[in-house]
């Protein structure tokens, strides 16, 4: 008896023994000890740090990178159907133009969207393309009513053109803001001076930079690259 007895003590003293090296071991390899771990750990940590960085500061990017892909607003319903005449860039005399009679010589430095059968009388509402304050507001030649508005286009500044507008329709004055997406106005009546004896129908410039040109032809490949064209943001 007292030899099993003997033998049971060792037995429990061994299991002791074998169950304390065990803890020892696993708290020797437990992750939350930090030097033996510490080259693993970094990893973790930085993608956390990335992880919570992109969460505190994603209204910064977020919205630069909105600005930035955001396309224009169109200035139309359907504003791609009615680029049917006048594109960007097209080279106009009065020979060759799709408009006749024709006035006009040179690069077209905007798109011209036209009107459908079903709007020659109806008012048609013009809308704001980008948003910012209304640098330009008066009867030109050319154009009758136009509207230039100073924007940001990719973090650039911008100038946008709107021409062949009513005035009287415009209520809101230079140096007042219109938000992208915004009521400018409606179209000027066909052949009137809302117009200046055009057709019914919208001319919309995108200009680069802040200085305000309203012209609609460049004389040169050259001066047309200070344009850019409308429909590689609102057509498609
Ligand atoms: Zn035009």
């Amino acid at each position: 008896m007292k030899k099993g007895f003997v033998i049971i003590l060792f037995c429990l003293t061994t299991l002791a023994a074998a169950f304390y090296f065990a803890k020892y071991q696993f708290s020797k390899n437990n992750p939350a000890v930090p030097q033996e771990n510490a080259p693993s750990l970094p990893p973790v940590s930085q993608d956390l740090q990335n992880f919570s960085g992109n969460q505190t500061e994603s209204s910064n990017p977020g919205a630069s990178e909105k600005q930035s892909v955001r396309p224009l607003q169109p200035p139309l319903d359907r504003s791609a159907e009615r680029v049917t005449k006048k594109p960007f860039g097209i080279f106009i005399t009065p020979q060759n133009s799709p408009v006749q009679p024709e006035k006009f010589r040179g690069y077209h430095t905007g798109t011209d969207f036209e009107i459908f059968p079903e709007e020659v009388d109806a008012d048609v509402n013009v809308y704001a393309i980008c948003s910012g304050t209304i640098a330009l507001k008066e009867s030109a030649s050319g154009y009758g009513g136009v509207l230039v508005q100073n924007c940001q286009l990719d973090n650039q500044p911008i100038t946008a053109i709107y021409g062949h507008l009513k005035l009287a329709s415009i209520s809101k004055k230079t140096s007042e803001n219109l938000n992208a997406g915004e009521t400018i106005g409606i179209l000027g009546k066909a052949y009137s001076l809302e117009t200046d004896g055009e057709r019914k129908h919208l001319h919309l410039g995108i200009h680069r930079g802040s200085s305000i040109s309203i012209r609609g032809y460049a004389g040169s490949q050259a001066q047309l690259s200070g344009w850019i064209d409308p429909c590689s943001h609102i057509c498609n």
